[in-house]
């Protein structure tokens, strides 16, 4: 696992609604019963935590925007984080009504992705590792090389402070024990502190898994059986509503190796802050 301390971004997940709901979606938007929004003594408890950090601190969802508190946050983060170190991830929902706050806090370091190229392709995250890779060294091979561990974020939300954004969002999904308290300087732990979360959240997951893409256009989220079970009990709107496919049975070695042939699933974005994030990669930050 990557030290928290050297990832390059850290998330702070105000809420998880969202105005769309694309298939798969890392945030599992669409199979929670009811959003989330993050309170605001919340936000800034995270944001206090994360004085030290030296790489960027992101303001992501869902839809950021659609916090009921969005202008507050922003606020916040002027007053709490240098200019050249504040992210914000966008679909750009209320972009016309707050594109001057968003400008005034972010400059020009927002991702903006609306959705609507639906070429895109997400990666299945319900695609559990443990139900369709059967050696156990392999899987370990590949569960070592995880793509979100090494690349992307660690996170904060409502439940608390997690080593990765996608096991932060299972932990919410599936109403897991939660992360480490939002304290100062939590992510200043050694990956051996958040052995538990990586034993209880890698397994579940399918980001390391190398499957033939699914672009937007695609209905359907891609879900192995441990975590079809696992909607049921929740009751997931979007399994009720049929927008599920059922994944049965394991993949060979020889399987998973074609399919990581051209595999990139973190080339995804279709992003009109391009300017922005090669300014914040001058500043020593690596953007994907
Ligand atoms: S815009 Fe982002 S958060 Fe919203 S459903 Fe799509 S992938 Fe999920
Ligand atoms: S939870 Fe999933 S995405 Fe996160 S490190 Fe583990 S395997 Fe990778």
């Amino acid at each position: 696992m990557k030290p928290i301390k050297k990832k390059w971004t850290i998330q702070i997940e105000v809420t998880n609604a969202c105005a769309n709901e694309c298939v798969n979606c890392s945030r599992f938007v669409g199979h929670h019963k009811k959003p989330y929004y993050m309170d605001l003594a919340v936000v800034e408890r995270a944001l206090d935590s994360l004085q030290g950090f030296r790489g960027g601190i992101g303001i992501m969802g869902g839809e950021p925007t659609l916090h009921p508190n969005f202008a507050a946050i922003c606020d916040l983060m002027k007053r709490k984080v240098p200019p050249h170190k504040r992210l914000l991830w966008t679909a750009g929902y209320n972009w016309n009504k707050f594109e001057e706050i968003i400008r005034n806090t972010f400059g020009n370091n927002v991702i903006y992705n609306d959705h609507n190229d639906k070429t895109q392709k997400h990666h299945p995250m319900l695609l559990s590792i443990s139900d369709v890779v059967k050696d156990t060294e392999y899987m370990k091979k590949l569960l070592d090389k995880c793509w979100v561990d090494q690349r992307w974020s660690a996170s904060i939300n409502p439940k608390g402070c997690f080593f990765c954004e996608i096991a932060a969002a299972l932990d919410m999904l599936f109403e897991g024990p939660g992360g480490h308290p939002i304290e100062r300087g939590w992510w200043e732990k050694g990956p051996e502190e958040f052995i538990g979360q990586q034993e209880r959240y890698c397994r579940q997951c399918g980001a390391c898994v190398p499957f033939v893409p699914v672009t937007l256009e695609d209905r359907h989220d891609i879900v192995s059986e441990s975590n079809f079970r696992k909607l049921t009990y929740i009751d997931s709107p979007k399994l009720q509503q049929n927008k599920v496919k059922v994944i049965k049975g394991r993949y060979s070695e020889q399987h998973i190796s074609a399919a990581a042939e051209n595999w990139q699933p973190w080339n995804h974005l279709g992003i009109r802050g391009i300017e922005g994030t090669r300014k914040y990669r001058s500043k020593g930050v690596r953007f994907l």
